[in-house]
């Protein structure tokens, strides 16, 4: 059975209602790749999800900087901002559960989970040139990972990287290295305001990239009634 992959929910109830509501029998478990919150304005909502539903997760930079990990000098004026806004919101229990949540990458029945890249969870794998100086860390031929907002990721074949284009399904061959990016549940960034995400099919080594539509005006209101910075309602119009 495939699982769903899922990354950078950023508290988006609505994409995420949608996501599963669309992916609804197609897969038995969800593996997360970090940043539940941070964003957006229903942080105890997809963390209470997570809480019940998620087989393996790790954590995100945000999860880190809403619950006080990390310094708030390093995020930009509307990040620090939500990261502010939802310390204040989440519960303690919610809290508690991000505070625990594993640093990846993360190995999960022989692939690898990562937020950033297999070697760091801050890096941003943007470039095939990234993709070639990302070495898997954990050992696997596959790894998921997220941070950049960008659905597709990277082939490598004996070292060199080439940019997967996210159309549809992509077939894993074997011999090569992939770092396959799911894309951001709740704000995605490659230009299309669509809620991402991918299923993976173990058996046949098959991922199917996915977008899905949301009520992207309930979840902008949501942003502006919690008086979290405009652009982080407006932006998800964009999907940039
Ligand atoms: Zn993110």
């Amino acid at each position: 059975m495939p699982y769903l992959i899922l990354s950078d929910i950023h508290a988006n109830w609505e994409a995420l209602q949608a996501v599963l509501a669309d992916a609804n029998g197609a897969y038995d478990r969800i593996v997360c790749l970090g940043d539940l919150v941070g964003y957006g304005a229903d942080p105890n909502a997809v963390v209470d999800w997570s809480r019940t539903s998620v087989a393996a997760v790790i954590r995100g930079n945000h999860d880190r900087a809403c619950i006080g990990f990390d310094d708030l000098e390093n995020y930009n004026p509307a990040a620090r901002a939500s990261a502010v806004w939802t310390r204040e919101a989440l519960t303690p229990d919610n809290r508690q559960y991000l505070e625990k949540l594993p640093r990846g990458p993360l190995a999960y029945e022989g692939v690898d989970l990562a937020h950033g890249s297999p070697a760091d969870e801050d890096e941003y794998l943007v470039t095939p040139h990234d993709a070639e100086f990302s070495q898997p860390s954990l050992g696997s031929p596959l790894c998921f990972f997220g941070h950049t907002h960008v659905q597709g990721g990277f082939v490598l074949t004996r070292g060199k990287g080439r940019r997967i284009l996210p159309t549809g399904t992509l077939t894993l061959q074997r011999g090569l290295e992939y770092l396959i990016n799911p894309g951001s549940v709740g704000q995605p960034r490659d230009g299309n305001p669509l809620a991402a995400y991918a299923l993976f099919h173990p058996e046949t080594g098959v991922v199917e990239y996915r977008r899905v539509a949301y009520d992207i005006d309930r979840t902008a209101k949501k942003i502006l009634a919690a008086r979290l910075p405009e652009f982080l309602a407006t932006r998800l119009y964009e999907g940039l």
